[in-house]
């Protein structure tokens, strides 16, 4: 049985999410992308709605809501500053991992706090020379009684100069690649702990990004979520369920780029018509439309069969490289319907264009993508013969 329509609870998430957005978000996202500020206020309301903390589990505080739900009220966050939504979604990228394989201790230790107090998180992954090969990893973690010794620099790292923990990708010994790799909750506090300044970003400026250093910093062995040699399987089950929470946020800018390119069309007088009775403009539009729609229902998909715990490996990748596509597409044509205005900083199209761009290369580019998709695909037919 497949069905579309949501449930009562998720409209009124949708309607609450919107409101925010409208409200809240959008009154202050052009001055965050001119200042490239971070929007403390704003992330501080968030907090107060339960929108940092969806997927957690209502017993430590959480909202308890499924992949799916989280993706309705993304995309809504999203239409208003893909910047400040992307500050409020990694916390959950995250805390995602611990909510899942976490144990009770760690689960009462970082999640219930998290939920009480204006807390965020950051997930630390990628490195100066380690962004789409992962297995890579510099950073080191060397066991010591009952503690490791983190020590390394980690890049781009979203909130970075904000977050009171940090989730940490090291390796206990390079030579074992992925298998070498563990998973560590770092709180900020501890010595040895630094980051750097403000990245300064072509777009989602409202989000704070920085590298973040570890020199001898000393880790308690109870911070290790799941085992040694777990890290790495940990991190990319992570990355199934959030890549449909980025892709949904390339579907929530490119609604608003449709949104405001539809209403310039309308107004817009050339030829003694306006421009939206111009066929090519219409066509324009029409495949926003066609494409921002196909890319909602390939997030919702993924969602989900998250939700369902089937794997979606596959489903995520398609739905994130698609959408990503779709965000860059749509707020791109947006700027041609504007024509010379949409170049400048006069109108907000220009902003979603920028914004959209790192969509295609965050929580893996878009030729990974297209690598995992291809390698499902080669395996599905060595299967079937
Ligand atoms: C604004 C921003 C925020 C970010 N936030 C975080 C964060 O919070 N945490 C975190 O851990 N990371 C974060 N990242 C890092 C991000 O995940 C990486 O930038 C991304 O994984 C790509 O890595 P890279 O930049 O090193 O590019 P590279 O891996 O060097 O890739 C360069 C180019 O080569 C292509 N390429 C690489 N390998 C292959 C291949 N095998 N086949 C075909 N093409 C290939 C890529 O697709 C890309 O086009 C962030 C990045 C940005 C820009």
């Amino acid at each position: 049985m497949i069905g579309f329509d949501l449930t009562p609870e998720q409209k009124a998430l949708q309607q609450k999410a919107r409101r925010f957005s409208k409200e809240v978000i959008l009154p202050v996202a052009a001055k965050h992308d001119r200042d490239g500020t971070f929007p403390v206020d704003v992330m501080q309301k968030a907090h107060h709605e339960g929108f940092l903390s969806p997927l957690i589990q209502k017993k430590y505080g959480g909202g308890g809501l499924g992949i799916l739900d989280t993706c309705i009220l993304s995309e809504e966050l999203a239409a208003g500053c893909m910047g400040i939504y992307v500050s409020i979604f990694v916390s959950t990228l995250a805390l995602y991992p611990i909510i899942r394989f976490g144990t009770e201790d760690q689960k009462e230790r970082f999640l219930r706090p998290f939920c009480s107090k204006y807390t965020l998180a950051s997930y630390c992954l990628s490195e100066v020379t380690v962004g789409s090969d992962p297995a890579s990893i510099k950073t080191t973690a060397i066991l010591d009684g009952d503690h490791y010794v983190l020590n390394g620099t980690k890049m781009w790292i979203t909130n970075g100069g904000y977050a009171d923990f940090y989730l940490v990708f090291a390796t206990t010994d390079p030579q074992k690649k992925h298998k070498g790799i563990i998973s560590l909750i770092v709180p900020s506090h501890l010595e040895g702990l630094s980051h750097g300044e403000p990245i300064d970003k072509m777009g989602q400026r409202a989000s704070n990004t920085t590298a973040v250093t570890f020199k001898n910093v000393t880790v308690p062995k109870e911070n290790l979520l799941a085992g040694e040699g777990e890290g790495f399987k940990k991190a990319m089950a992570a990355l199934d369920i959030t890549r449909p929470m980025i892709g949904i946020g390339a579907v929530g800018i490119a609604r608003t780029a449709m949104e405001l390119a539809t209403q310039y069309a309308k107004k817009r007088i050339q030829f003694g018509v306006p421009i939206a009775q111009h066929q090519s403009i219409q066509f324009m539009l029409a495949d926003m439309a066609k494409d921002i729609e196909a890319a909602r229902l390939l997030i919702w998909k993924a969602a989900w069969l998250a939700d369902q715990g089937i794997r979606n490996s596959k489903e995520a990748a398609i739905a994130k490289a698609f959408a990503a596509d779709v965000g860059m597409r749509v707020t791109t044509d947006a700027v041609q319907i504007y024509g010379g205005m949409g170049y400048t900083k006069w109108h907000p199209v220009e902003k979603l264009m920028r914004d959209a761009k790192v969509i295609q290369i965050y929580e893996g580019t878009a030729q990974i993508q297209r690598l995992i998709i291809a390698r499902h695909l080669l395996q599905e037919m060595e299967q079937t013969g």
